[in-house]
């Protein structure tokens, strides 16, 4: 999907891209930062098409919201999931995983992120004779 065509899915800014612990060209825009009520961070991630993070856990758990495009999700030991518009995605404590793009589609969701930035745990990289073989 060209990133033309994700128009009637795009809510939130592009952002800034991001530099550290991703593969290819990922944009971040935070949406929510406030430490109360909640203790959690929201932020809107675009991913271009081959772009993926890092392998990576969440100390406290993480929730994905796809909001267009077509993407990977993947824990370690498992097959990769396909994600699209709508689907939600519950990532427990300490699991490890990456997400990221398809290599054809742009893709955006929505991270909600418990705790702070140091409960997330950055590992290496999904390289590409592994993503490209998915
Ligand atoms: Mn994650």
């Amino acid at each position: 999907m060209a990133y033309e065509e994700l128009s009637q899915s795009i809510v939130f800014p592009l952002g800034k891209k991001v530099e550290a612990n991703f593969i290819g060209d990922a944009y971040l825009q935070m949406v929510f930062t406030d430490p109360t009520p909640l203790n959690a961070a929201i932020g809107n991630i675009t991913f271009a098409p081959g772009a993926r993070n890092n392998w990576h856990f969440h100390k406290i758990g993480q929730v994905l919201l796809v909001t267009g495009g077509e993407g990977w999700y993947q824990e370690e030991g498992k097959a990769a999931r396909l994600l699209k518009q709508g689907d939600v995605v519950n990532i427990p404590p300490d699991v490890k995983h990456w997400h990221g793009a398809t290599k054809d589609s742009w893709f955006v969701h929505l991270a909600v992120t418990a705790g702070t930035s140091q409960d997330t745990i950055w590992l290496s990289p999904v390289e590409d004779d592994w993503y490209n073989n998915l």
